[in-house]
């Protein structure tokens, strides 16, 4: 997606030669009609698959989620949680997270109320890196006995594996809207 790809250009920070930083419009602060772009992207890709709910983890999936989901005919978005609280259901599905980047794992939740078997369900995040955190997704989805519709990532770093995790899983249908082929000496190259 070239508007993607250009802001990554314009106002991507590239921190430690392997994290892109896009805290201006995608991290932090949100660039509502880029975002509202790249929902309507997703909706062209996955364009003829059927799609019931939509599925990412908080913090940043939940503006890609939400602004897809208005260009997927306003389905439902859950996001998985990431920290034990009082308000969630004591009743959840969960997957445990190794996080790369914080270099810990941690414990996705979702409450079994908003995923049901049989439901087609599509997996949205931000970063696609070594693919755990999407690969958490899509054992919650399948513990509720739905099925994974597909995955669709913002921005994929494709020198990572994240890609082929999915793939051994057994989810075919990945969507990246800007792949990143290398992040290396301070220079972003696109695949
Ligand atoms: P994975 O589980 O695929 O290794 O990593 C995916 C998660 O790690 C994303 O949800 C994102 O929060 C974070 N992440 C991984 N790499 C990057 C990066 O280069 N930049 C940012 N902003 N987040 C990243």
């Amino acid at each position: 997606m070239q508007l993607l790809k250009d802001k990554i250009l314009t106002d991507g920070r590239l921190l430690d030669g392997y994290v892109l930083k896009v805290d201006n419009f995608l991290n932090h602060q949100l660039d509502v009609a880029l975002l509202d772009a790249m929902g309507a992207e997703f909706a062209r890709r996955f364009a003829g698959v059927k799609v019931d709910k939509i599925l990412t983890v908080e913090a940043s999936g939940i503006a890609v989620a939400v602004m897809a989901a208005r260009h997927f005919g306003n389905v439902p978005v859950v996001f998985a949680k990431k920290t034990e609280s009082l308000t969630l259901d004591k009743d959840a599905y969960e997957s445990d997270v190794y996080s790369f980047t914080k270099q810990k794992t941690y414990r996705v939740r979702v409450s079994r109320r908003y995923l049901s078997a049989g439901e087609q369900v599509l997996v949205l995040d931000d970063f696609l890196a070594n693919g755990h955190a999407a690969c958490g997704l899509i054992d919650i989805v399948r513990q509720a006995g739905a099925e994974v519709a597909g995955v669709g990532i913002v921005i994929e770093k494709g020198f990572q594996s994240g890609r082929a995790l999915i793939e051994e899983a057994g989810v075919s249908r990945v969507e990246s809207l800007a792949i990143l082929k290398s992040i290396a000496e301070g220079k972003i190259e696109f695949a």
